[in-house]
């Protein structure tokens, strides 16, 4: 017997070079080999008739040898066979490229099981490069499932297949960590089955139950770490805010709040009053009224003698915030203050004082609020608003500006839930799925150039009847990227060729600041009929007047991200609109944007755009520190996780420290994985 954590060089054919191989795969113990998974399998299980066989479909048969292999040789480094097989149903002739095995082993008269697939491809009808193997051998690469692992260079998935294979018939597999009521209740594989099942399968149903198995596991570690670290940050103690009556506040509001930002704020003002610091994550889509959640939040802090402190991802959206807080909190006597990077040094300094000594209660910013420069006299209120802009760092660096001060953390749905309840475990989470009311999804066109002319009046007649429109253009100038809509250009071609009678105006990301800053407010007083910008505006941008979103390009985007575009418009009580136009004639992309005209859905399309995207890109590469999990798809797992959150809650509230071998094993694959989660942090 041997033990996990040898060395796979113990395993017969493993020497240095290999072992070189398999280092780059991150395999150096039993262990690793035997937790390097499949990323798929063939089902080679069934046995067809050559009949049978379609085109280009791999598929198993059972054929007779017709002849005796004839070999030629065609040129240098390229040798061809050729033979015929048969069965009850047909007969077929195989090819092999180099293959003097092939060319020894194919006995006239003899039987084999064949697979492959057939095609018309190499002068006929046929098969090239069929796998075989005898009726009475051990099934290796026909009549199994076989698992498809991943790979590297220079090793290949028999290598691989091989190494797994003597690794299990040597040790043990990892131990079991779940408990059998837990395995029970979701029906889920033992660990002393599961490994062997996920890879040496007896059938598909057989290795989807393995992995399953092996998901919930993933899964139930990890948020079972979540929990553990979760309980040993509780227990910090700060005074609970006494005054929660908020009626000064809602009486400045020109609309009643929905029922879902009323539970919000509830569940706010519970955390206020526990003696807890709040750490608190509000998720709800584009639109959905999260900014007067934490207006309320805000409002509430300062009322109970502390400062609170909302930082945006960008200048337009801060400045935006600025504008519309401080119409609120003015009339209740509140000090709101701004600070960006974009001020001048003495600007800044006059507001850091402020925010030093006190008298600036309300604190609305960008990054630049995480400056060390930046210093609270009493900040006891965090707000981050669209936090997937932000990494998990600088979240808690302007928490550390305070003394445990409670954490607000606002996000629109583009995190798929998932992702969300893996990044934000630690949060208990208020979701605001109602949208205020009187609003009417907005309507979303897929169109070419071809109704250029069409689209042109439909801006006209929306501006006719008193509303604004959004263009968007993938890139600022003409020559950053070719054959891409740029916004400076294209906004020129608008006012001077399309529309000389209407207003246009330019936003992009390089003009300076306090551009933008006009160019946005000037838009929002209605000083302009059409806004041409670039993505700057994605995010948070508010003008209710506004109807109409045309994206130009929109195949450049991501799904996500046109969803955030979109969400720009549709926010006062009229009508709105989406055209997306594209020349792209690639039906994968056309379909994501078919996709988009489909759905609002904002929990559904980020869904979509993790599929195609996956995790790391979504957030910029590895910037999430979330652990690498080896089986768990986050994109498709939803339920697993779930209730693999809601079993190793009760697990690590019942038996967390219990003195069980199941428990002990939680705990050491516990901080395996943290420690994992750690180095691709760095
Ligand atoms: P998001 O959740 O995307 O941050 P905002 O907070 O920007 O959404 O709100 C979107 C728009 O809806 C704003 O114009 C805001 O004033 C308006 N709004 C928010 N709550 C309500 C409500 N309860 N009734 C009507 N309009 C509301
Ligand atoms: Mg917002």
């Amino acid at each position: 017997m041997a033990k996990l954590s040898d060395p796979i060089t113990i395993l017969k054919g493993i020497g240095p070079a290999k072992a070189k191989q398999f280092a780059a795969l991150n395999i150096f113990t039993l262990q690793d080999l035997i937790c390097h998974f499949p990323r798929g399998y063939e089902d080679r299980t069934k046995i067809h008739l050559i009949s049978q066989l379609e085109p280009d479909i791999p598929a198993c048969f059972r054929a007779v040898v017709m002849g005796t292999p004839r070999t030629g040789h065609i040129r240098k480094g390229l040798d061809i066979t050729r033979v015929q097989v048969a069965d009850s149903s047909a007969r077929l002739n195989l090819t092999f490229f180099n293959n003097r095995f092939a060319a020894q082993q194919l006995q006239y008269g003899e039987e084999y099981i064949f697979y492959g697939s057939v095609s018309g491809d190499y002068g006929g009808y046929g098969m090239t490069n069929p796998v075989f193997e005898k009726p009475d051998s051990e099934p290796v690469t026909t009549r199994r499932v076989l698992p498809i692992y991943p790979l590297t260079a220079g090793l290949n998935n028999a290598a691989v297949l091989r190494a797994v294979a003597q690794a299990l018939s040597l040790c043990d597999p990892p131990a079991e960590i779940l408990p059998k009521e837990i395995r029970q209740e979701y029906g889920i594989l033992g660990a002393d089955r599961a490994y062997f099942a996920i890879h040496q399968p007896s059938s598909m149903e057989e290795a989807e139950l393995a992995k399953k198995r092996l998901v919930f596991e993933e899964f139930f570690v990890f948020s079972a770490g979540l929990a553990l670290m979760r309980a040993a940050k509780g227990g910090k103690h700060v005074q609970p805010y006494e005054d929660l009556d908020l009626s000064p506040f809602y009486d400045r509001l020109p609309f009643r709040l929905t029922g879902d930002q009323q539970k919000a704020i509830g569940e706010i003002l519970t955390d206020f009053g526990s003696g807890a610091p709040m750490n608190r994550l509000v998720q709800g889509d584009v639109g959905s009224g999260k900014t007067m959640v934490a207006a309320a939040a805000m409002y509430c802090a300062v009322k109970n003698g502390a400062q609170a402190a909302l930082m945006a991802p960008t200048e337009i959206l801060a400045q935006q915030h600025y504008a519309s807080l401080t119409k609120i909190f003015a009339p209740l006597n509140m000090e709101t203050v701004l600070l960006t990077g974009s001020m001048t040094p003495k600007q800044k300094q006059t507001v850091r004082s402020q925010i030093s000594e006190g008298t600036a209660q309300v604190v609305i910013g960008t990054h630049a609020l995480l400056s060390d420069t930046t210093e609270f006299a009493k900040l006891g209120l965090v707000v981050t608003d669209e936090q997937h802009r932000f990494g998990v760092a600088q979240r808690s660096r302007l928490s550390g500006k305070g003394d445990d001060p409670h954490l607000l953390v606002m996000s629109a749905t583009p995190i798929p839930r998932t992702l969300a309840l893996l990044m934000y475990g630690d949060l208990d989470v208020s979701v605001i799925a109602e949208l205020p009311p009187g609003r009417e999804p907005v309507d979303t066109f897929l169109v070419n150039e071809s109704y250029r002319a069409r689209l042109n009046g439909f801006i006209r007649r929306q501006v006719a009847e008193g509303h604004q429109c959004f263009v968007v253009c993938p890139a600022v100038e003409e020559n950053e990227e070719l054959g891409v809509k740029a916004a400076s250009v294209w906004a020129e071609t608008l006012q001077k060729t399309v529309f000389p009678d209407l207003r246009i105006s330019l936003i992009h990301g390089q003009m300076k600041s306090a551009e933008k800053e006009a160019a946005m407010a000037a838009f929002a007083r209605g000083e302009a009929d059409v806004l041409v910008a670039t993505t700057v505006i994605e995010v948070g941008v508010d003008v209710p007047n506004a109807t109409l979103m045309v994206i130009e390009d929109a195949d450049r985007f991501g799904l996500s991200q046109l969803h955030q575009l979109r969400g720009r418009v549709g926010r006062g009580g009229s009508k709105s609109y989406c055209v997306l136009v594209s020349h792209s004639r690639n039906s994968e992309s056309l379909m994501r944007l078919k996709a988009l005209c489909k759905t609002t859905d904002g929990f559904r399309i980020a869904q979509e755009d993790l599929k195609l995207r996956g995790p790391g890109d979504f957030f910029g590469s590895r910037q999430s520190g979330l652990p690498a999990f080896r089986v768990a798809n986050l994109s498709m797992d939803l339920e697993t996780l779930q209730n693999a959150q809601a079993a190793s809650a009760r697990w690590i509230d019942t038996q967390g420290t219990a003195d069980t071998p199941e428990a002990a094993a939680l705990r050491q694959r516990i901080g395996e994985l943290f420690r994992r989660a750690e180095g691709t942090m760095n």
